[in-house]
């Protein structure tokens, strides 16, 4: 018995001395740090399953893969030998439908295989979306895209959100992570630029797929298939892989901070005060240890009527926000109809949605407001 323990133990003590195993000591990790790798080197391929999944259950997601269906169109969106970014990008769109379907998100694609669908028609799939909790319109829309610049060395992950950054709270929470996991997986120009960028720097109405969402979007130029050496990567459906991968590793991280929400705003009139009141949601587990804490942050809650800013009382307690306008609705100037929003964030800095809504009199004796839920601000539409 003991002659067989110690045959074990100098065996492991052998494995130890041949493999290197064994804790590293401090040196020896401090001497790494003398070698360090390019960062163009690109990590191997890994693809472990995120814990935080499971965060994304039950969640409405829209993917477009760009563009598709012009072949014909000789040069049209094509790399330097020849490679269509629209295969890259349906690619990436298959990849990732896969990795969200797997961790129980509903996924909808807006194409097809190598079909034409135009951009109007590519937001109105989110918008319209059967959901199957009965509602309409999808959580999120996320258009696939890659880059092209007539400088051939540029390589940078952006990701593009619509009109002003006020207009897309949503969107910039998601966008943050999504973009920082494609620089870093993709192993692209990080810090070149900012890697969020507003779709108004390429054209005053913006994009017309973001323009037309009525729901959060964003749109991915994930790297430059106008690049070579890029270019040669993209072919490969592994890189596709990588990159399909960033993106659902951004979105696991976003969903691991919630999604706030509110109730929907009650307006009442008495005796010539509005009064708009509503709960609010940090969209946090509320099984979590420390979910009685409040866990929004105060200083972000505000409501507004058509533009203007009221003041509001917020109870931790209840999580109520009660803000009140000392006049009728009728003796309140404004668009018709009149526009309240909602904003707050919880403590990972995630801004709620929806954020507005229409205030419309019912009419009739019992002078009822009508309150509806709004998509985002978007830039009017071109001629
Ligand atoms: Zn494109």
């Amino acid at each position: 018995m003991t002659r067989q323990f110690l045959r074990v133990w100098m065996l492991g003590l052998t494995l130890i001395v041949l493999t290197g195993c064994g804790p590293t000591s401090l040196d020896k990790a401090m001497s790494r740090l003398d070698h360090r790798p390019d960062w163009k080197r690109h990590s191997k391929l890994d693809l472990p399953r995120h814990p935080a999944e499971k965060h994304l259950q039950g969640w409405v997601i829209v993917l477009d893969p760009g563009h598709g269906g012009q072949a014909h169109k000789k040069g049209f969106k094509r790399g330097p030998t020849g490679v269509r970014e629209a295969e890259m990008n349906w690619r990436v769109g298959k990849l990732l439908e896969r990795l969200l379907t797997d961790a129980g998100a509903s996924v909808t694609l807006t194409r097809d295989g190598d079909e034409f669908v135009s951009l109007k028609d590519r937001a109105e799939v989110a918008n319209n979306l059967a959901r199957p909790d009965g509602g309409t319109g999808a959580d999120l829309f996320i258009s696939l895209h890659h880059n092209a610049s007539s400088r051939e060395s540029a390589n940078f992950s952006s990701v593009w959100y619509h009109g002003e950054a006020d207009w897309s709270e949503r969107s910039l929470d998601v966008a943050r992570y999504v973009a920082h996991h494609l620089g870093t997986q993709l192993r692209t120009n990080v810090a070149h630029t900012s890697p969020l960028m507003s779709d108004q720097l390429m054209y005053p109405g913006g994009f017309g797929v973001l323009r037309q969402s009525n729901v959060p979007a964003l749109l991915c130029e994930s790297s430059f298939f106008s690049n070579y050496d890029e270019e040669q990567r993209l072919r490969d459906a592994d890189y596709n892989l990588r990159e399909a991968y960033a993106i659902y590793l951004g979105l696991c991280e976003y969903a691991y901070g919630g999604r706030p929400t509110q109730s929907t705003p009650k307006v009442e009139q008495i005796d010539g005060t509005l009064r708009i009141s509503t709960v609010l949601d940090d969209g946090l587990d509320k099984g979590w240890w420390g979910h009685e804490r409040d866990r929004t942050l105060s200083s972000t809650i505000n409501i507004t009527l058509d533009g203007k800013r009221l003041v509001t009382h917020y109870d931790p307690k209840t999580k109520s926000v009660v803000a009140e306008v000392g006049a009728d609705l009728a003796e309140i100037d404004g668009p018709s109809p009149h526009i309240i929003e909602i904003h707050h964030t919880n403590m990972f800095k995630h801004h709620n949605y929806p954020q507005r809504y229409s205030l419309v009199p019912e009419g009739g004796a019992g002078g009822g407001l009508a309150v509806k839920a709004l998509g985002p601000v978007r830039a009017p539409a071109k001629e």
